[in-house]
């Protein structure tokens, strides 16, 4: 018989927190707390496998359940002396779901679970108290209402807004017992009429109803996207977690809470986090009350720190802070409850946090002691430190403030006002920048909140979905902007006595919490100490070297800031771009024959020079891997009548010709047409031209600074021996007369870039004449799949949708069929030539699963763009350590 059900507290611990998959989060920690012996409240834990289960057999749940749910719940009530559905003395349950990782987008908690006509009686008599009874039973009716039952909140809200009008209240607190009741006899009367049928009033089946609730949620279009978005599998589950209720809203000795060990935002040595007096779990999160923060230390004036407010329960929780911190030896994020003084642990888990904090909070801690370095390598997501990396607000720049909130989640943000999640997916598919403005975020909006640069609420605290989410993803976050009206209707915020239109631009700092009118200007970011520490020990363990992609001066300087070893791929052709020098390109692709050409390549050739000059310059002794032209000749020329008659005056010619010649360059499809070495082929002198560029380039350095650079040169799209054999031949020659004419030799090497299907498989051969490979990726995986790299933006969204494929092949590496080739290649390169030097230089040398894959075929280095080097440094040192790029989610 399969064990469905795993018991924890009053003695039955029967998890662990190592069982995640199988109990999920919530439930391994509960079970995990309660055997250390901090005071947790009995409980059952339904686990992952029966989910599965329950979806595989369409719907419905094994035969052993029942009796191993009764067996559980039987343990509770030993446990607490209360009887489930009992008259007099009723056990009252909580139902929470519990994935392996916390997944907003499910069915999250039902409190209160066991109330029904009777039992309320029986908590009035046991707690003395009829307001707390009936306002937990209308609690209950409500929570199951809208979660188990479908019903939407707003028809319980009418209802309460009714009864404070008929009372002639504003609060919810000033409403009698009498008052909740009645609210409770209309919450009944409206559930049946909203749901055909009467409110359940059996606890059994109250629970057997939350129980399918939280199964059910599982494959929610909510669940589903979330999980889309965070690569979890669908074949996980979750788990169902019922535990004994325990009360924070039985008075002023009662209090619940939300907290983290240390600062979620920054990563501070300090307890964080908020709780409220006589309230129940959900009120924290919904932020409808302010909660009043932990530490007096955090405390403005007027607030009731717990510290002072409720001193006994505070020091034992900080107690249980450094339990819990020595235990887990991770910074953590747990929710309590106070009941009539005593303190109740209902939560933990490893907690969410900035990437900055997520820096700080690894370099401590390996400072501290709980962690060694290489662990404190594994804590840091590379992916996150984007975050760090990228601008903020110039603090010198103009600004003008309408708001303020919370510092929900830092980073700046600019961009349009869109008022609902879809219309900010809309937009921003479109490539728009847009800022997502709501009274509060709910998990339906995730969407919109990936898509959006920025979010800005309204309502809610530090702790609010809003603020949970946004931090998880990156975006920054202004929440609980209290100054801010909405109106979703006219679709206009007001603030500060201006009113935006959706589609004004508005500027956010998440980091200060306000919001500007129009756009602010950004800086660079600095970098913290901790991340030159982090940095340091990464690079200390890594075996890869990282180089950077990047051809003009701005991009070398910043890879060079930013720790990278040398460039992987100098793409001349940017070069070619550039207005002082298009027309002599221009003129090149025009020419009708060679001497037409050479005329024009020697007006280029003092441009290129000089790029490689100042390249070699800021790299000063680290190797620079340039490759010659490779995008198809047509790219380069003039689309206007105006500008193809500008080229035919300068060549001499007329606009039919030129139209003419033109046409003749066109390609039905030019990324598989006369592109890369075929042009070195076609056209010798353009290769001969670049190759002079770079000796000239690097001799003039060498007599500059005394410190010669090492050339690499590369060949684009090789696909046999041959071509690599003969464009390597017009390169020697050219070395061969530089070094003649200026009396230096130059050592370099000469390469091929590895990105056609056949080249992997030939690889043996084209090693023969190459000293090192750099995978193209990008180009490898276009042609491996038969993809446009140009198009594929169409279908593939949905392919991943799906789970056709299971990641975006262009953004991380297709191990099974691209890394397939690279290896093979990498292995038929190494037979020939076994030092040969490999390299990866498309985008993936970014991303850091992929680098994980580059580690395991030992490549020798990975290229990148320059602000993600940083990435590439940590990922590179977390693959050397074995990880496997995603361990961190
Ligand atoms: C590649 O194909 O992976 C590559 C780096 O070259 P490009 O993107 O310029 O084609
Ligand atoms: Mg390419």
């Amino acid at each position: 018989m399969t064990k469905y059900v795993y018991s924890f507290g009053a003695g039955h611990n029967e998890g662990r927190a190592d069982m995640r998959n199988l109990l999920g989060g919530k439930g391994a920690n509960l079970a995990e707390m309660a055997s250390i012996g901090l005071p947790v409240p009995p409980g059952f834990t339904i686990t992952t496998e029966l989910c599965t289960a329950y979806y595989e057999h369409g719907r419905s749940y094994p035969a052993e359940l029942d009796a191993q749910v009764e067996a559980a719940l039987g343990l509770i009530e030993q446990a607490v002396g209360l009887k489930f559905g009992d008259r007099s003395a009723p056990l009252l349950v909580s139902v929470r779901s519990g994935a392996r990782v916390s997944m907003p987008g499910m069915m999250d908690t039902v409190l209160n679970l066991g109330l029904n006509d009777d039992t309320v009686v029986g908590l009035q008599a046991a707690s003395g108290d009829p307001r707390f009874a009936w306002d937990s039973y209308r609690r209950f009716i409500q929570m199951y209402g809208s979660v188990v039952l479908g019903v939407d909140h707003h028809h319980f809200e009418d209802i309460i807004e009714n009864a404070k009008h008929a009372a002639g209240v504003t609060e919810d607190t000033a409403l009698s017992p009498e008052h909740w009741q009645d609210v409770v006899a209309e919450y009944k009367d409206m559930v049946a009429r909203e749901t055909g049928a009467p409110f359940p009033m059996d606890p059994k089946a109250q629970l057997w109803g939350a129980i399918g609730a939280v199964f059910g949620s599982w494959e929610n279009p909510r669940a589903n996207t979330y999980r889309r978005l965070h690569d979890i599998p669908a074949s996980w589950g979750t788990a169902v977690n019922v535990q004994a209720m325990v009360f924070g809203n039985m008075g002023a000795d009662c209090a619940t809470g939300v907290c983290f060990t240390r600062d979620p935002s920054t990563g501070e040595n300090i307890f964080y986090g908020e709780y409220l007096v006589n309230a129940q779990g959900e009120d924290v999160v919904a932020g409808i009350r302010t909660p009043q923060p932990m530490a007096a230390a955090r405390a403005k004036p007027g607030e009731a720190p717990m510290e002072t407010a409720m001193p006994g329960a505070y020091n034992e929780l900080m107690a249980i802070r450094a339990t819990l911190e020595r235990h887990y030896k991770d910074m953590q994020d747990i929710e309590f409850t106070v009941q009539t003084g005593k303190l109740y642990m209902l939560q933990t888990r490893n907690g969410k946090r900035t990437a900055a904090a997520s820096m700080r909070i690894a370099v401590d801690m390996a400072n501290e002691g709980l962690i060694d370095r290489k662990e404190a390598i594994l804590r840091v997501n590379p992916s996150a430190l984007d975050q760090l990396l990228h601008p903020t607000l110039d603090p010198k720049a103009p600004r003008n403030l309408i708001a303020k909130g919370l510092p929900a989640s830092p980073g700046a943000a600019c961009g349009a006002v869109v008022f609902s999640a879809d219309e900010a997916e809309m937009r921003a598919a479109k490539g728009e920048a847009v800022i997502l403005v709501r009274i509060e975020t709910s998990p339906e909006d995730i969407h919109g909140m990936h898509a959006a640069r920025g979010i800005l609420t309204t309502r809610g605290g530090m702790t609010s979905h809003a603020a949970v989410v946004a931090r998880g993803m990156g975006r920054p976050c202004v929440a609980g902007a209290g100054g801010v009206s909405v109106d979703y209707n006219a679709q206009t915020l007001t603030a500060a006595g201006k009113t935006i239109h959706a589609g004004d631009t508005i500027t956010l700092d998440g980091g200060t919490g306000e919001v500007f009118l129009g756009s602010v200007a950004m800086v660079e970011p600095a970098m913290s100490d901790d991340f030159t520490t982090l940095m340091g020990w990464a690079d200390s363990i890594r075996r890869m070297k990282v180089r950077a992609n990047a051809e003009t001066p701005l991009d070398a300087d910043t890879a060079r800031k930013f720790g990278a070893e040398g460039i992987g791929l100098c793409r001349t052709e940017h070069m070619f771009f550039d207005p002082a020098r298009i027309s002599a390109v221009r003129q090149m692709i025009m020419a009708h024959d060679e001497a037409g050409r050479r005329a024009a390549l020697a007006k280029l050739l003092p441009f290129q020079r000089k790029d490689f000059t100042d390249l070699f310059r800021i790299m000063a002794g680290l190797p620079v891997t340039i490759r010659l032209l490779d995008p198809p000749l047509h790219e380069f020329l003039p689309h206007t009548d105006a500008e193809l008659e500008e080229l035919a005056q300068a060549v001499g010619s007329d606009l039919a010709t030129m139209r003419r010649r033109a046409s003749e360059l066109a390609e039905a499809n030019p990324m598989l047409g006369h592109r890369g070495c075929r042009l070195g082929i076609s056209y010798p002198e353009i290769y001969e031209m670049q190759a002079r560029a770079i000796f000239e380039g690097a001799v003039a350095i060498a007599k500059e600074t005394g410190n010669a650079p090492v050339p690499e040169i590369m060949i684009p799209l090789v696909g046999t021996r041959k071509e690599l054999e003969i464009t390597r031949a017009q390169i020697e020659k050219v070395a061969a007369e530089v070094f003649a004419e200026s009396g230096m030799t130059i050592e370099h090497i000469i390469g091929t870039m590895i990105e056609l299907p056949r080249a992997c498989i030939i690889a043996d051969k084209i090693a023969e004449v190459a000293d090192f490979f750099s995978f193209g990726t990008n180009d490898l995986t276009q042609t491996t799949f038969g993809l446009s790299r140009d198009d594929a933006g169409k279908f593939l969204p949905t392919y991943v949708e799906q789970g056709i494929l299971e990641k975006d092949p262009f953004i991380s590496l297709d191990r099974e069929g691209v890394g397939a080739l690279v290896r093979i290649a990498a292995e038929g390169g190494r037979k020939t030539r076994p030092n040969i030097k490999l390299g990866i230089c498309g985008e993936h040398g970014g991303d850091p699963s992929s680098i994980a894959f580059c580690e395991s075929v030992g490549l020798d280095y990975v290229s990148c763009s320059p602000y993600r080097v940083p990435v590439a440094r940590l990922a590179a040192a977390q693959a050397a350590l074995g990880a496997g790029g995603d361990r961190t989610a």
